[in-house]
């Protein structure tokens, strides 16, 4: 299956991904992780990125593209992959249609997880990631509200939404269940 996870900063896309991919035997592919691996090895694309992370701003769309593009093409995404965090702007999800197009491909689900603003400022600011300080984290919700949630309607013919409040595993039922699993 190809998936995308849409959500806000905060909604548990990453660590539901993490399950999702154990379960369907699929890689999940996380642009923040991947960003974030760069940096810490101190890559040139991990140079360039830093600031935008720093700032929660999104890192310019010719990097995060090829980033992604680069990634599809490992063996283990040949036959399916949850993409987390990626797209976040409706010209990011043409770009995916496009690499999808290129390898003959398209999406089968997308999934939204749906938190409150407030729940969401809560798991935050006790997350305690370095990009999780109080002004970051309101910057990368604007950021959210204003390039991602576009997204909402952009793929409302695929779209499935899942209630992302509740307990891991909670949350991990209900999203096998929307995807008929
Ligand atoms: P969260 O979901 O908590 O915002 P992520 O790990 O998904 O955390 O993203 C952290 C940061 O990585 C973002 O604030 C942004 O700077 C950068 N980033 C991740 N994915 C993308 C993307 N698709 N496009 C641009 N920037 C991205």
């Amino acid at each position: 299956m190809r998936i995308v996870l849409l959500g806000p900063p905060g909604a548990g896309k990453g660590t539901q991904a993490q399950k999702l991919a154990e379960k369907l035997g699929i890689p999940h592919i996380s642009t923040g992780d991947l960003f974030r691996d760069n940096i810490s090895k101190a890559t040139e694309l991990g140079l360039e990125a830093k600031k935008y992370l720093d700032s929660g701003d999104l890192v310019p769309a010719t990097l995060t593209n090829r980033l992604v593009d680069d990634r599809l093409n490992d063996a283990d995404a040949a036959d399916g992959f949850i993409l987390d965090g990626f797209p976040r702007s409706v010209e990011q999800a043409e770009a995916l249609k496009d690499m999808l197009a290129a390898r003959n491909t398209t999406l089968d689900a997308v999934l939204e997880f749906r938190v409150s603003e407030q729940e969401l400022l809560d798991r935050l600011k006790s997350r305690g990631r370095a990009d999780d300080t109080e002004d970051v984290i309101l910057n990368r919700m604007k950021v959210y509200r204003d390039e991602t949630a576009p997204l909402l309607d952009y793929y409302q013919a695929e779209l499935k939404t899942v209630d992302a409040i509740g307990s891991l595993d909670e949350v991990f039922a209900r999203a096998l269940r929307v995807l008929g699993r």
